[in-house]
C-alpha cells in the first residue's frame, strides 16, 4: 500500500521506531526516506487499516482509535465521543473573540446568524449544552407558572436530563405514548390537552423530538410535524423541537433543515455530536423568544464570555460536518444490512427503522445477555481470527434485549467492515453457545 507525504514521515519516523523495532516481523520492507513509501506487511496481526490508525494518532484529532498494542478499538457508543478535525482546532485557535455578555463575540455572532438562516428562523443563541438548550427552551415557552408541556415517553428531555423542566423551570410535564418510529397519536394528544380550570395546570407546550434518540434515531415524516403544527395552531400551542440530530433528520429526508422546523417555534440542535464540534448547541426561534433565552441563560449560569473559541469549530460543523453526515448513513446502512444478513436465531434487526446514524438490533439468543454479547465484541481474544484483532465498543440499550451503535467521523468505511468481521465471530460463537444451551433445555 501506499502512503501520503506527510504519512510517510511519520511512518519513518515514529512507526519505524515503535513497530519496526518492537515487532521486526511486522514489516518485511520499508523504505526509510523515500516517498511515497511501498509497505509490504508480511504479518496477519495487524491489519494495513489498522496501520493507517496507529499513523493517524499521530497527526492528532484525526482518530478516535485507542490503539491497544496491535488490537484496534472502534468506539461506536455514541456520536458525542467526536473529537474535533484538524481544521476545527486550527479554527479555534485562530478565532477572532469578544466578550459574548456583552454581545461582542463576532464569532458567536457569526454562528448564531447562520445557524438562524439555516433554521429559516428569526435568531438563534448558543448554547455550552443540548440539554441547557433545551431547558431554556421549555422555560421560555412555559413562562407562566403552572404550565405544562406535552412530551413522548421516550422523550430526552423527560428521561436524561434529570427533570430539568420539573427542578428547575416549575414546568409539569405529561407524557403520551411514543410509537416505535418516534411520532405519538394525535388523538391522545388532544385528549390530554388542559381545559380552562382552575384545578388544572395550563397546556403550553408540545415537545417533539428529532431525529427520536431512543427509537433508534427514527426520523419523524414531515405529515406528522404538519399534523403536530396544526393541532398546536387549533389549541394556542407551541411546539418546540428536541433537534440534538436535526441535521441527521434534514440528511435524512434530503430538505433543508427550514422545510423541517417551518413546523415548530423553536429548536435545540447539538454541534457536538454528528456534526463534531467539541462543545456546543444552538437553540432558535422568534426574537422575543431569544430574548427570553438570554435572560435564562444567564440564570443557568451559562454566560459565556470569549465563547469565540467554541463557536469557531460550531461554523465548521455546519459546514463541514452536515456535508459528510451522508456517509454515516450509508455506514450504518451496511452495518445494519450486515447484521440482517447473521443468524436470525442470535440478532434479530428491521432495517426499516434505520433512518439516520443509529442502529438499534435485538439480542435473540437467550445464551448470553446484551452486556456479555457488548463484552464479546470488546474483547480480543489472540485465538480469533487475526484478521480481526479489533474491539468494538457499543451499549446494551435500557429496553428489552436491545443494543445500540452510532455511526460518526471517525468510523471509516474500513472500520465498516471490521465490526462486520467481528460481529461474525461473535456471533458464531453464541450461535454455538445457543445450540448447546438449547440441547441441554431438549434432554
Ligand atoms: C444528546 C441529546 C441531548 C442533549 O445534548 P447534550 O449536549 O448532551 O446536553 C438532547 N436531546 C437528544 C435527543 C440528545 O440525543
Amino acid at each position: 500500500m501506499f502512503f501520503s507525504t506527510s504519512c510517510s514521515r511519520i511512518l519513518t519516523s515514529t512507526l519505524h521506531k515503535t513497530l519496526f523495532t518492537r515487532k521486526a516481523h511486522l514489516i518485511s520492507f520499508i523504505d526509510r526516506g523515500r516517498i511515497p513509501l511501498p509497505l509490504c506487511i508480511s504479518t496477519r496481526r495487524i491489519l494495513p487499516v489498522q496501520l493507517c490508525r496507529t499513523m493517524s494518532m499521530y497527526q492528532g484529532g484525526g482518530s478516535n482509535s485507542q490503539d491497544d498494542g496491535a488490537v484496534h478499538v472502534i468506539d461506536m457508543r455514541s456520536d458525542t465521543i467526536t473529537k474535533p478535525t484538524p481544521a476545527m482546532r486550527q479554527a479555534m485557535a485562530n478565532a477572532e473573540v469578544g466578550d459574548d455578555v456583552y454581545g461582542e463575540d463576532p464569532t458567536v455572532n457569526a454562528l448564531q446568524e447562520k445557524t438562524a438562516e439555516l433554521f429559516g428562523m428569526e435568531a438563534a443563541l448558543f448554547f455550552p449544552t443540548g440539554t441547557m438548550g433545551n431547558l431554556c427552551s421549555v422555560m421560555a415557552h412555559c413562562w407562566e407558572r403552572g404550565s405544562e408541556m406535552l412530551l413522548g415517553d421516550c422523550a430526552h428531555i423527560l428521561i436524561y436530563e434529570q427533570g430539568g423542566s420539573a427542578q428547575l423551570g416549575g414546568v409539569h410535564p405529561r407524557t403520551v405514548r411514543n410509537k416505535p418510529d418516534g411520532t405519538f397519536d394525535l388523538e391522545e394528544v388532544e385528549s390530554k390537552i388542559r381545559t380552562n380550570d382552575p384545578h388544572l395546570p395550563i397546556t403550553r407546550l408540545i415537545c417533539v423530538e428529532n431525529t427520536q434518540n431512543i427509537c433508534g434515531g427514527r426520523v419523524l415524516p414531515l405529515s406528522f410535524l404538519k399534523e403536530v403544527r396544526s393541532l398546536a395552531d387549533k389549541h394556542k400551542l407551541l411546539v418546540h423541537m428536541d433537534g440534538a440530530r436535526l441535521m441527521n433528520a434534514a440528511v435524512s429526508l434530503n430538505v433543508p433543515p427550514s422545510e423541517i422546523l417551518q413546523y415548530c417555534d423553536s429548536v435545540s440542535m447539538c454541534l457536538s455530536k454528528g456534526l463534531g464540534a467539541p462543545v456546543g448547541s444552538v437553540v432558535g426561534g422568534k426574537k422575543g423568544f431569544i430574548a427570553r433565552c438570554v435572560r435564562l441563560r444567564k440564570v443557568l449560569g451559562g454566560g459565556m464570555r470569549q465563547a469565540g473559541i467554541l463557536a469557531a469549530a460550531g461554523l465548521l460543523a455546519l459546514t463541514d460536518g452536515a456535508a459528510r453526515l451522508h456517509q454515516d448513513h450509508e455506514n450504518a446502512r451496511t452495518i445494519a444490512e450486515g447484521i440482517h444478513g447473521m443468524d436470525p436465531s442470535v440478532l434479530h434487526i428491521d432495517l426499516d427503522t434505520v433512518q439516520s446514524n443509529i442502529i438499534l438490533y435485538h439480542l435473540v439468543s437467550h445464551a448470553v445477555t446484551p452486556s456479555q454479547f457488548c463484552e464479546m465484541l470488546n474483547t480480543y481474544d489472540p485465538k480469533d481470527d487475526l484478521d480481526v484483532n479489533i474491539r468494538v465498543v457499543m451499549f446494551p440499550f435500557d429496553l428489552g434485549r436491545s443494543i445500540r451503535c452510532v455511526t460518526h467521523h471517525h468510523i471509516t468505511a474500513e472500520d465498516v467492515q471490521c465490526v462486520l468481521k467481528k460481529f461474525r465471530v461473535v456471533v458464531d460463537r453464541v450461535a454455538a453457545m445457543t445450540g448447546k444451551s438449547a440441547d441441554k433445555s431438549s434432554s
